[in-house]
Formats: structure tokens, C-alpha cells, sequence
């Protein structure tokens, strides 16, 4: 779709921090985190919201691939699902990392965004990686 954000993204017109990629899938951190390893994953075809995805199951077991390996590599606690798309209007869910003492409950704190360097988001980016 034009003028998405995330359609460039999935093209490779702009960049982004890139965790995991199949010939279907994108995730890549938020760049603007909410927690240290916030991911989205994203199918690289547009659609609007998660549900309009035609192979739900298949989308959201990359979701789940992206949150063993921030378990496994970032130390988080637990890992929070959550599914927006205010802000930009192509599927995506926010794979969350979750630490002891953070700013969330059972929802986001979406006043605690986070201003991590590129060169941080690039640190964080390599240890998720799969
Ligand atoms: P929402 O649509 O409300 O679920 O939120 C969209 C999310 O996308 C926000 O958390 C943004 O920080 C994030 N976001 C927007 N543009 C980019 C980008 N170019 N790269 C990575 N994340 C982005
Ligand atoms: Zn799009």
C-alpha cells in the first residue's frame, strides 16, 4: 500500500531493527519501545488488523517465536501480547517484553517511551535475532 509505513519497512525502502524474517513475516523492534526489546511483527503484505491475516495461527506463532527468544536472551520476566493499530494502519502485534517493577499493568503506559540510542536498539536487536 502506498504511503505505509510498514509496507516500506516490509519492502526494505526504509530500515528498521530486525529481529526475524520469513518469506511471509517481519518483526523488528519498535522504535520507539515501551520496555527495552519491544518487538512488532508485521506480515509482510498489507492488511489492516490482525484478524484480516489470512493464516492467523501461522502469524501469531511468529509472535511467539519472537517472545522465546527475548525470554531466552533479554532476562524479561514474561512477555505481553497486545494488539493496537492506532497509529499505524497495517497489522502488527506488539511483542512486549516484561520486567520486574516496569511502568505496565495490564495495559501500556504509553507515557513510558523509551529513548534508546541507535547504537543501543542496534545491541538489543542482535540479541533477539533468530
Ligand atoms: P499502534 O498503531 O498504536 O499499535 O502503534 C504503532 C507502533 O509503531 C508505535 O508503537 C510506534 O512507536 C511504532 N512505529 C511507528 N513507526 C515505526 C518505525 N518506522 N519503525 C518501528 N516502529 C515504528
Ligand atoms: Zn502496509
Amino acid at each position: 500500500m502506498t504511503d505505509c509505513i510498514f509496507c516500506k519497512i516490509a519492502s526494505g525502502e526504509i530500515p528498521a531493527y530486525k529481529v526475524y524474517e520469513d518469506e511471509k513475516y517481519l518483526a523488528f523492534l519498535d522504535i520507539n519501545p515501551l520496555n527495552p526489546g519491544h518487538c512488532l511483527v508485521i506480515p509482510k503484505t498489507h492488511y489492516r488488523w490482525t484478524y484480516d491475516v489470512p493464516d492467523f495461527g501461522e502469524y501469531w506463532e511468529v509472535a511467539k517465536k519472537i517472545a522465546l527468544s527475548q525470554v531466552n536472551n533479554l532476562g524479561c520476566q514474561f512477555v505481553s501480547f497486545i494488539t493496537v493499530g492506532k497509529q499505524v494502519p497495517h497489522a502488527h502485534i506488539h511483542v512486549l517484553p516484561r520486567y520486574e517493577n516496569d511502568p505496565h499493568n495490564e495495559g501500556l503506559n504509553t507515557s513510558n517511551k523509551l529513548n534508546l540510542t541507535p547504537d543501543e536498539l542496534k545491541t538489543i536487536s542482535e540479541k533477539i535475532k533468530i
